[in-house]
């Protein structure tokens, strides 16, 4: 089997909820994604994904992505696309970094191992657990009350773990106004939830550690990615009682390795255009579990193709380890492809059928921007 041409799409991905606000002033309200069509001489077509959460969320950007694969797809005409590993060295070999590049190619050539074998890409992650997994909401910065009340709307939803947005400057409240929003997102707490508080990065040791004075004792939270640096977060780590997930500092395996022998943290937000596609994920996955710590699988954002990745690892992991995945279609306004995986009880279970499982709407993508091969 041989890879004999790739097409690459744009897509605008709207975010479904207005503007969303990051610490930092960081603010979104649409998502530039990538997706590609791998197609091999004997036709079965593969799709991926990567969709940056902006060029200021880690180092990726949308036009990057496209210029990375313009990098690397050359090479990969005429190779087997079934021995994924194969692939990503030849793409490493072209091309330094640039995960968030690899992973849309990557993907979709786990796509095309499944529909060659007629087997769902769990299958070949591992196989399934068989558990419906809990999908997490993502609550954006506001006013305390906005978070609780968006919180109680996805509760209302069915969702059973919350992502929330912290990491005020002090201009805009600093630690006094990050310690209303948790008080506030987490008051109407029902058994069973699961609360993430994320800074993405957002604070110093110093305001993290003032904010967490702020706070009443006995709340139940991870602290997700509290500060940008490895020293920052070390520091903080020895000074806090609260478990600690990292984010956007755990992207490369040697990033996850760091996490682990540093003991920097408890678990590790995997996310498949950050660790550069399913055959990294895998592997970080692997890492992660082998050192007892929990995992939220997602991506930075994306449409039902991207969920549709982030599905079939999240379906590999054991409910022990699972904290959640993100369902990154409900943060959109458009879906490209559809998947048969509901929202059941706040959950989701990826489907069955071969491959990623889903039938991209390629008309509704236009034209290639690029193509390579014949
Ligand atoms: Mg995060």
């Amino acid at each position: 089997m041989r890879i004999n041409r790739i097409d690459v799409y744009q897509a605008e991905l709207p975010y479904n909820g207005g503007t969303y606000v990051l610490s930092g002033g960081r603010e979104y309200t649409s998502f530039d994604a990538t997706v590609v069509r791998v197609t091999t001489a004997c036709g079965i077509a593969g799709f991926g994904e990567s969709t940056p959460f902006g060029p200021n969320y880690i180092a990726a950007h949308a036009a990057g992505v496209r210029a990375g694969i313009a990098e690397v797809a050359p090479q990969l005409i005429g190779m087997d696309p079934r021995q994924t590993d194969r692939v990503y060295d030849a793409m490493d070999q072209a091309l330094c970094g640039h995960a968030h590049a690899k992973t849309a190619l990557d993907v979709a050539c786990w796509d095309i191992l499944g529909k060659s074998t007629e087997m769902p890409c769990w299958m070949l992650l591992g196989g399934s657990t068989g558990c419906r997994m809990p999908t997490i909401s993502s609550i954006y910065a506001g006013t305390p009350e906005n978070m609780r009340a968006r919180v109680a709307e996805h509760r209302a939803q069915g969702y059973k773990g919350h992502s929330v947005k912290i990491g005020a400057l002090d201009s805009e409240g600093g630690p006094a106004l990050d310690a209303a929003r948790i008080e506030a997102a987490l008051a109407d707490r029902e058994a069973g939830e699961f609360f993430l508080v994320d800074a993405n990065g957002g604070l110093t040791a110093e305001s993290a550690l003032r904010m967490l004075n702020l706070l009443p004792d006995n709340l139940d939270f991870v602290l997700e990615a509290p500060c940008a640096s490895w020293r920052e977060t070390l520091s903080l780590r020895k000074r806090c009682s609260l478990p600690i997930m990292l984010d956007e500092l755990a992207q490369t395996d040697a990033d996850v390795i760091h996490g682990v022998v540093t003991d920097a943290c408890d678990g590790i937000g995997l996310k498949i255009s950050k660790s550069g596609g399913l055959t990294t994920a895998r592997r970080q996955r692997d890492i992660a579990k082998a050192a007892g710590m929990t995992l939220s699988v997602q991506d930075t954002v994306g449409s039902t193709i991207a969920f549709a990745a982030i599905a079939h690892l999240g379906q590999t992991v054991p409910p022990r380890y699972l904290r959640c995945i993100l369902d990154c279609r409900d943060m959109v306004t458009r879906q490209l492809a559809t998947f048969d995986a509901p929202v059941i009880d706040g959950g989701v279970i990826a489907p069955d059928a071969p491959g990623l499982g889903i039938v991209v709407d390629v008309d509704s993508l236009g034209q290639p921007v690029a193509s390579f091969g014949v």
